[in-house]
């Protein structure tokens, strides 16, 4: 090829590049409506998940949108939303990621032991470790019996199928760099840090198996326990939360060297 064509083409490819839209990403603020998700008692009052999981998401996505990306919520408000709607918008969209926010919750946690605290980050697996199931059983509640809308026909299956492997790699960065960053934020010690992480995990998350695009469920803290609290409520701690998010969001697509990303996942998988 001429050298003037090569920078023609160069010239009009870099141009195309620059105008290019910014990515959409689409968050996923937990539950909604009549699904409460989990219900923590503060000081005679009481706080339902499904209203911090919305604060959350309305200011992360005001971080993301200053920083240029195109941000769409599931839901704005406190409304009824099935989980298989809420990955149809994102596919719509065409978005390039989904992200679940949700706060943890211990259904085994019995008086006296430490209260859990922490950050764990969820990525789609279809053959789901015991100890991933209980809490994905909590978040897959609402289903009420039904299941996630998937392929009817066997192309379609193989289709989804193939689409769920492509995703899961990049699910994994973006998983690995959600959980370091927000532990990194969310811990002045490095005891803490170690507590504090309890890692990137799989289970089978309803809400994940409908996304055609990268997707992970984030438990953002545990309500229950005081640190968490102060994280997740207070404007101070909410803010060095809701910036770490949004910037391992940033880092996500920043990062495309194929050795700094197999770094990235050995490092968050030693965990
Ligand atoms: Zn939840």
């Amino acid at each position: 090829m001429g050298t003037m064509l090569r920078v023609v083409l160069l010239t009009f490819f870099s141009m195309q590049l620059s105008r290019a839209t910014p990515p959409v990403i689409v968050i996923d603020p937990g539950h909604g409506g009549s699904d409460h998700g989990a219900a923590y008692h503060i000081n005679e009052k009481t706080i339902l998940e499904k209203d911090i999981t919305l604060e959350l998401s309305q200011a992360l996505s005001q971080v993301l949108e200053k920083m240029g990306y195109t941000v769409v919520l599931t839901r704005t408000t406190d409304q009824e939303m099935p989980l298989t709607e809420r990955t149809v918008i994102a596919n719509k969209l065409k978005a390039k990621l989904f992200i679940s926010v949700h706060i943890n919750t211990s259904t085994n946690y019995r008086d006296g032991a430490q209260k859990p605290e922490g950050i764990e980050t969820f990525i789609l697996n279809h053959s789901t470790p015991a100890s991933s199931k209980r809490l994905a059983d909590l978040e897959n509640a609402v289903l009420k019996g039904s299941v996630a809308e998937q392929p009817k026909n066997e192309v379609g299956l193989i289709i989804k199928d193939l689409l769920l492997d492509s995703n899961r790699m990049e699910s994994k960065k973006l998983a690995c760099l959600i959980q370091m960053g927000l532990v990194k934020a969310t811990s002045p010690t490095p005891q803490d840090k170690q507590k504090r992480n309890r890692g990137v995990k799989e289970g089978l998350f309803y809400i994940l198996l409908g996304a055609d695009m990268p997707s992970v469920l984030v438990e953002a803290g545990f309500f229950g326990h005081p640190k968490d609290q102060f994280w997740l409520r207070s404007p101070q701690g909410r803010a060095s939360w809701i910036q770490a998010l949004a910037l391992a969001v940033d880092s996500y697509f920043k990062i495309q060297n194929t050795t700094k990303i197999r770094q990235l996942l050995n490092s968050c998988q030693k965990h």
